[in-house]
This record gives C-alpha cells, sequence and structure tokens, in this order.
C-alpha cells in the first residue's frame, strides 16, 4: 500500500549506493522515497577509480556512455625521486578489454560526475533526491518501519514497509538499528585528500612523490581543470586541512617551488577505519554500501562495492515488494557479506603495502577490477548439469559480442541490459520448455535462443567459449548479470521451480 506518508521503500542516503537502489527500484516502478541530509550534492572527487564490473553495471543501467565520456582508461603515474629522477608507470598495465569483459580496467572520473551521471538518470526514471533531509530516528514494527526526519527545522514522520541504509560509514540509520560496526580505525593512517587546481605540471601524469616524510600524490580529475591531493600524513601532524598545508607538503615533498595549488572546492581529512557489519538485515531494515563496510582508498573498491550492494539488492526487494517470499531478502546478506569481509581483506593487503613502500598507488593485480566476485555458494546459484564448465551457476555472467540476427549484430551485455532474467538456451529443440516456462513468468523473462538457424549465431564463437559450453544448456541470467541457474536437461520443471522464489506463492 502507498500513500504520501507509506511508501515501499525509504532509501537514507544519496551517494552511489542510495542513487544505484534507487534506479533499480524505479525502473521496476517502486514507490520510493530517497533523501540526503546534505543541502546539495557533493562535489567531493573522493571515489574516483570505477572498476570494469561497476562499469557493466552502469552499462545495465543505460549510462556507461556518459561515464566513459567523463573518464579516463589508463592515465600514467609518474614517480619523482629526491635526486630529480623519474619513471613512469602505467599501474594498470595489461588491463584490457577482451570479449568477455568489454571494459578492461578502472576509469579514473570523480565521484561527483559518476553521482551527476545516475541522478540524471533517476530523473529519467521518474525519481528525484530530497535533500536537506536527515534521518533522525526509526522503530520498526511488523509490517513497516516508521521514520522521523527532519527538514529545514520541520519534522515529518513517514512509514515504509522497507528502509535502506545507504548512509555512508557514520550510519545513524546503522545505530538506531543495533548493528555493531566491528573493525578498527588505524590511527597510524592518515590522509589529507582534497580537490584543487594546480600550476606546474602536466596533466597527462598521475604525478606522484615519495619521501621520507610519506606519499604526496596530485591525480588530474577527467573532464575538469582539478587535480585531487593526497598525502600521507604522520600520526602527530595537525588535522586541520587546508590549502596553505596542501601547499606545504607539496614544496616539502616534492622540493619544487613551481607547482603551486589553488581554488580548493573539497578538503578533507581521512584516517583509516576498516570496520563491516555482522549483518545486513533486521527485521525490515536492510544496510548497504559504506554503511555496511569502510576500508582503506587503497586499490579503489568502495564505491564500487557499494554500487554492487545496491545492484544485488535492489531487483530481490522489488520482488519482494511485488510478493515473493522476503526470506529472498537473506540471500542478499548471504552474498554480500563474503565480499565485503574479502575487499577488506584486499584493500588492508594493499593499505599494508602502501605503509611499507610509502605509495598509495602501486601496480594492481585483476582481484581489484571486481570480475571474478561470484556467487557459488548461495542459495540462489543451482547448477544441475552432471558436468559443469568452468563457468557455473553464481558466477557473473560474462560479455559475448558478434552474435548474429539476420543483419543485426549484439552483445551478450544488449540482451541483458533491462531489469529481467535473461533466458539463455545453447543448442536447438528447447521450444517446449522455454514456452512452458514463458507460460509462468513470461512477464519476467527475455528468452534467446543461441543457435544458428532458429535464434542467434554465435558467429566468431564468443559465447559458446566465454560461458564454457559443451553440451545443449539452459541458463537463467539474474537480473544483476549473475547466472543463477545451468541445467542440461530438456525439461522445464527444475527452471520453473527455481523462478518460483522470485514471485508471488498462489
Ligand atoms: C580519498 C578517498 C578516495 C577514495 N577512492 C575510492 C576509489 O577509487 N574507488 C572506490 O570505489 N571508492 C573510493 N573511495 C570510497 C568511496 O568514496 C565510498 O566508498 C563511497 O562514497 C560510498 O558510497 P555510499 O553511497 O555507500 O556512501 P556515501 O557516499 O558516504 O553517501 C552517504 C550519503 O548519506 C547521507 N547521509 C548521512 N547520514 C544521513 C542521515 N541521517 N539522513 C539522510 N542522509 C544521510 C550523506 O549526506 C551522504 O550523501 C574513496 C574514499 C576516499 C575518502
Amino acid at each position: 500500500m502507498t500513500s504520501p506518508n507509506h511508501i515501499d521503500v525509504l532509501i537514507v542516503g544519496a551517494g552511489p549506493t542510495g542513487l544505484v537502489l534507487a534506479c533499480e527500484l524505479a525502473r521496476r516502478n517502486v514507490a520510493f522515497r530517497l533523501i540526503d541530509a546534505l543541502p546539495q550534492p557533493s562535489v567531493a572527487s573522493r571515489g574516483k577509480g570505477t572498476q570494469p564490473r561497476s562499469l557493466e553495471v552502469l552499462d545495465d543501467l543505460g549510462v556507461v556512455d556518459q561515464v566513459l565520456a567523463g573518464g579516463r582508461f589508463h592515465l600514467p603515474l609518474r614517480f619523482y625521486d629526491a635526486n630529480g629522477g623519474r619513471k613512469d608507470q602505467d599501474i594498470h598495465e595489461g588491463h584490457q578489454p577482451r570479449p568477455d569483459a568489454p571494459y578492461g580496467s578502472t576509469l579514473l572520473i570523480p565521484q561527483w560526475r559518476i553521482e551527476g551521471i545516475l541522478r540524471e538518470r533517476l530523473a529519467e526514471l521518474g525519481g528525484r533526491v530530497d535533500y536537506a533531509t536527515t534521518l533522525e530516528d526509526l522503530t520498526q514494527g511488523e509490517t513497516s518501519v516508521t521514520a522521523t526526519l527532519s527538514h529545514e527545522g520541520a519534522t515529518e514522520t513517514v512509514r515504509a514497509s522497507w528502509l535502506v541504509a545507504c548512509d555512508g560509514g557514520r550510519s545513524t540509520t546503522r545505530r538506531k538499528l543495533g548493528i555493531a560496526f566491528l573493525g578498527e580505525t588505524l590511527e597510524t593512517h592518515r590522509m589529507f585528500v582534497g580537490d584543487v587546481k594546480v600550476s606546474g605540471v602536466d596533466r597527462e601524469f598521475w604525478h606522484a612523490w615519495r619521501t621520507e616524510d610519506g606519499f604526496v600524490g596530485l591525480a588530474p580529475l577527467p573532464g575538469t581543470d582539478m587535480y585531487q591531493f593526497q598525502a600521507f600524513i604522520h600520526p602527530d601532524a595537525p588535522t586541520e586541512p587546508s590549502l596553505a598545508v596542501f601547499q606545504q607538503i607539496i614544496d616539502v615533498r616534492s622540493g619544487r617551488s613551481d607547482i603551486r595549488l589553488s581554488d580548493p572546492t573539497w578538503m578533507s581529512f581521512w584516517r583509516a577505519n576498516v570496520r563491516m557489519v555482522d549483518r545486513y538485515r533486521v527485521g525490515r531494515a536492510l544496510v548497504a554500501g559504506d554503511a555496511a563496510h569502510v576500508h582503506s582508498p587503497a586499490g579503489g573498491q568502495g564505491m564500487n562495492t557499494g554500487i554492487q550492494d545496491a545492484y544485488n539488492l535492489g531487483w530481490k526487494l522489488a520482488a519482494v515488494i511485488n510478493g515473493a517470499n522476503s526470506a529472498l531478502l537473506d540471500t542478499y546478506e548471504e552474498e554480500r557479506l563474503p565480499v565485503a569481509a574479502s575487499v577488506l581483506g584486499l584493500s588492508n593487503a594493499l593499505l599494508a603495502q602502501a605503509a611499507t613502500t610509502r605509495h598509495l598507488v602501486a601496480p594492481r593485480g585483476t582481484e581489484t577490477l571486481q570480475l571474478g566476485i561470484h556467487y557459488r555458494n548461495s542459495g540462489l546459484a543451482q547448477d544441475h548439469r552432471p558436468a559443469p564448465g568452468n563457468v557455473r551457476a553464481g558466477d557473473r555472467a560474462p560479455d559475448a559480442p558478434s552474435l548474429r540476427d539476420g543483419d543485426r549484430e549484439y552483445r551478450m551485455f544488449d540482451l541483458f541490459r533491462g531489469p529481467h532474467f535473461t533466458l539463455l538456451a545453447f543448442g536447438a529443440g528447447w521450444d517446449r520448455v522455454i514456452a512452458e516456462i514463458e507460460a509462468q513468468f513470461g512477464g519476467l523473462l527475455k528468452r534467446f535462443v543461441i543457435e544458428p538457424t532458429q535464434g542467434l549465431h554465435d558467429t566468431a564463437g564468443y559465447a559458446v567459449q566465454g560461458y564454457d559450453i559443451h553440451a545443449d544448456t539452459l541458463l537463467i541470467v539474474r537480473p544483476d548479470g549473475y547466472i543463477g541457474f545451468a541445467a542440461n536437461e530438456k525439461a522445464a520443471g527444475p527452471a520453473i521451480s527455481y523462478m518460483k522464489a522470485f514471485v508471488a506463492s498462489h
């Protein structure tokens, strides 16, 4: 039931996590409200590394072209040493697009631009952010959450069937829910970060100095005339950021007097908090993004992990609102909590490496790209094949170009784009099985046969190769681009049973 004061979902926080969740709900016609305490959108560059898996999410949301136009791949790092020597390095060397993964490397783009593109998409889908609106308190009942909001001195009560806390590392909502934020604050790892104009260096490199005092870097932010300033600072150093302090750090650590900083738009002090929740759901409230896990910026994982939390949760929440059993929401924690734990481990390892080598930026392995994240151990992964290949239920569904239908050509991701499940039948003779599945779930599914005479012709074999197909195979790809179900047998029953978890029981 919805009314002005009773909505399906209240989303607290309109950072990247809240915005992706809002887009996911908006394109499924769920009635939600998205609030943010800030008076207006943030201008901070913060998470400036968008990983390939997040680019795939943004592709599915229909905004990847704008994102790619506003960013840059493979910006080389230029390291300066104390003797004036320099060494250039691409920390993402070797990370290139492949047929199964069209976005091969980390895209450098300021976080505020990603947020702006998501806000525009949300507006196209009919949604908006209510700024200057703060969640102050909440209580839970059997069927709803009641939230007290403040807005310019006035208070308002909102009832929602579900509430999602996307309100960042200091989440009020998490505290009100009584969810512990386990971990530690590393007082020895502190940084100044900010966005400034810079003269004296060019924009073709990410400039970095490594000295006894610590690392300092200037990363040109694509599509702007600004740089992100980053400097490790000593545990005893003052923590109040200012242009004068940033300038002094650059002067001392670069040993140069020609680099001048000006016009700051954002300056902040950061210390390493490495923490995560031990549960993602309390009754009718869920946590996502930094509200659920925070760690070091080393490796560029935070925003990306939040985007994918929201992407995992959005379609499940919409299914439950449309009548599916709410146990479906427990798979959100089941799938995403282990990811957060491993991201914390990865970013800790990278932070430890940064502390030892005094580099915040160092060559990155493929694990930072987040393409290998899988949900094989999830209750939603069903592989019925007697001999599954290397790509199994629970794995990310790979892309595959050169799928031809007459004179039109598609990529696999073209077939996935949108809020639907995708039924992929490799081989011939699936007509009856597909018809039976469609009879029950036609509204939820799009279906494609990969077979030269009856469907899409896999002209270069990328689909068969990318999905490691060795026999006729039926796959169900979830709306968030993971393979949920796989079978060889030409029977509709198992697929129908699988799909029942996502619809109202009759
Ligand atoms: C220097 C730095 C570099 C980084 N680099 C990277 C990187 O390269 N890649 C990467 O992936 N991540 C990076 N990160 C991390 C990234 O910025 C965060 O992980 C990301 O912002 C988390 O998004 P979020 O939407 O979960 O939370 P946030 O962006 O923190 O958004 C939370 C929102 O909730 C609002 N809010 C808070 N309380 C309330 C309330 N009570 N009521 C209403 N609204 C509220 C806030 O105003 C805010 O807008 C970096 C961070 C820093 C500081």
